[in-house]
């Protein structure tokens, strides 16, 4: 079982997302177990302050060392051997391979969320790894730790309902996956290529290399060259 724990200060609005589809089905089955703790309940004073403004100045608040490092210390005393990530802009970018590597690893996962300005940075020195899921900046790290989880579980055996989908998807071995179409045939002058519906394994398969090898050469900035798999307009 995948366990994953969203440290943050809204963690908990992650959750609906995950009661549905891949993910509802894994936490029903035993296969993924998500938890939150929310930074407020380490909070200071009457006011639950949990953020504080930037030593040598600047705009906004940033959250504060001591209270992130309470709820990180709360939750793994709870777990067994966790692997701590934190989401940060500036973090490694997030692709296919830590993916795998992290489906693999069988250790609980802690995820650190910021918000505001970010996290008091001295929490680097208790993490394992951080990721950015782009080069954009987002309000709170709660969505990009939901992407990372969604990719990770994917990838964990028996979490998708035919584990033959994985083989063939987009970013397996660095390559991207070939078109794909289902009914109706034909639908506001648009139609299925035709080489789908030809019954002919041999030529659908050789159609959709092709198709994956065209996408992959427009994802590396070259020119789409032509693919049997691209709907045309008649
Ligand atoms: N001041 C920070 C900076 O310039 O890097 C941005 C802080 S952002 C408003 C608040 C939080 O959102 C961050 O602490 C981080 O947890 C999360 N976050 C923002 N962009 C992210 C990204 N591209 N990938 C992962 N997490 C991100």
């Amino acid at each position: 079982m995948l366990k994953v724990v969203l440290i943050g200060v809204f963690p908990e609005t992650l959750l609906p997302y995950f009661k549905h589809g891949v993910m509802g089905r894994a936490q029903r089955e035993g296969k993924l177990c998500i938890e939150t703790c929310s930074l407020l309940d380490f909070s200071h004073g009457k006011h639950r302050k949990i953020d504080d403004t930037p030593y040598g100045g600047g705009p906004g608040l940033v959250l504060r060392f001591d209270v992130v490092l309470h709820a990180l210390e709360s939750i793994s005393t709870k777990l067994s051997n966790p692997y701590v990530i934190l989401l940060e802009a500036a973090g490694q970018s997030f692709a296919h391979d830590e993916a795998l590597r992290l489906a693999e690893m069988n250790r609980p996962l802690v995820f650190i969320c910021g918000r505001y300005e970010g996290i008091d940075a001295r929490i680097e020195h208790y993490i394992d790894a951080s990721y950015s899921i782009g080069p954009y900046v987002l309000s709170g790290g709660e969505l990009a730790a939901g992407v990372i989880v969604d990719a990770i579980t994917r990838l964990r055996p028996g979490c998708l309902g035919n584990a033959k989908s994985l083989a063939e998807e987009s970013h397996q071995d660095n390559r991207l996956e070939y078109r794909q179409y289902t009914k109706p045939l034909e639908y506001r002058s648009l139609s299925v290529p035709s080489v789908l519906i030809s019954g002919d394994h041999a030529k659908i398969a050789e159609a959709r290399k092709k198709d994956a090898n065209a996408r992959d050469a427009k994802r590396q900035g070259n020119c789409e060259s032509d693919s049997p798999l691209k709907s045309l307009r008649s």
